[in-house]
């Protein structure tokens, strides 16, 4: 397991979270990356207007931002 903080954010890559959890993910059309929780109908590229489900290929899901505190682990 791999995990930067970036300010308040933990951001675990390789790994899905919660639906409602930010994701990042990876255009697959243009690499563009950005940000979406999960628990949308779709996804929409927002360089390219890409748009698709998340269980298609179009996207690459990067990791996402953990963003509940307490369980906090000793790194
Ligand atoms: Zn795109």
């Amino acid at each position: 397991m791999s995990y930067i903080n970036r300010g308040r954010e933990r951001i675990q890559f390789d790994r899905k979270g919660s639906e409602q959890d930010l994701h990042i993910v990876e255009c697959s059309h243009c690499e563009n990356e950005f940000r979406t929780p999960m628990n949308v109908q779709k996804i929409e590229c927002s360089h390219c207007s890409a748009s698709a489900k998340f269980d298609h290929s179009d996207f690459r899901v990067i990791g996402f931002i953990e963003n509940h505190q307490g369980s906090e682990m000793a790194c």
